[in-house]
């Protein structure tokens, strides 16, 4: 009963990381040599999804798009739409013809199958219409660090502009990460380029919202009908930018 129990909190954990992990660790229950059937089924799943999911895998290497860490694309979380695909690379080549040698890094994106699936724990990247995109960073001297965010996976190092207002709440996805802030290099936001990544998106007429903590907007000197607040129960938006078709 319990190791029942306990291969599926495993199945459970990694089907909610990976969407394919707990079909792999199923396959793998009915061997003796588990891991190593376990990763061979993980990688033929994950080649199985690269070649025929309806949706578009983003990059995982290269320039001017690719994904923050090579691991979002182990985990299955870089699958946008075709359309979204195509606003990521678009905004990518502008950003690096009007910065030359700019790396726009791309976040969460969405599992390769299955619309109504969230992506934990963006509960709205359900549907490869939705994707994060990294802010841009640079030295303490104001240079730009190409392909390099402040935190390891590019969410949770939170601008310190005052917080948008919102009221205590134990339901809020609002983290603070007080533990982690401190731990973070001091690699300031590099506000030119993240604005001009941000107006791009908001000029796509494809891209039909965009999600920046408004005082950050405020700060970077942005204004757009499509940019807004995604409210108080939602994740903050001062480390990353969301946007949506
Ligand atoms: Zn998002």
């Amino acid at each position: 009963m319990m190791r029942i129990a306990r291969h599926g909190m495993v199945i459970l954990a990694l089907t909610l990381l990976t969407q394919l992990g707990g079909i792999a660790w199923i396959i793998a229950l009915f061997f003796r040599r588990r891991l190593i059937v376990f990763l061979l089924a993980y990688a033929g799943l994950w080649t199985l999804a690269y070649t025929t999911s309806p949706r578009r895998a983003l990059p995982c290497f290269g320039e001017p798009l690719r994904m923050q860490s090579p691991l979002y694309c182990a985990l299955n979380r870089h699958y946008v739409a075709p359309e979204l695909a195509s606003v990521a690379q678009d905004a990518a080549t502008r950003m690096a013809i009007t910065f030359p040698g700019t790396i726009t890094l791309a976040l969460d994106g969405g599992f390769p199958f299955m619309d109504g699936m969230p992506l934990i724990p963006h509960l709205s990247h359900d549907d490869g219409e939705k994707l994060d995109f990294a802010f841009y960073y640079a030295t303490p001297d104001g240079r730009y660090l190409p392909g390099q965010t402040r935190s390891p996976l590019g969410y949770f190092a939170f601008e310190n502009t005052p917080p948008e207002n919102c009221p205590a709440n134990s339901l809020t996805l609002r983290w603070q990460l007080s533990w982690l802030q401190t731990l973070l290099p001091n690699r300031p936001l590099d506000g030119p380029r993240t604005a001009a990544l941000i107006t791009q998106l908001a000029a796509d007429p494809r891209v039909s919202k965009i999600f920046v903590e408004p005082p950050l907007a405020a700060r970077l000197g942005l204004s757009h009908p499509k940019i807004r607040f995604q409210g108080c129960r939602a994740a903050r938006h001062d480390d990353h930018i969301h946007i949506q078709l």
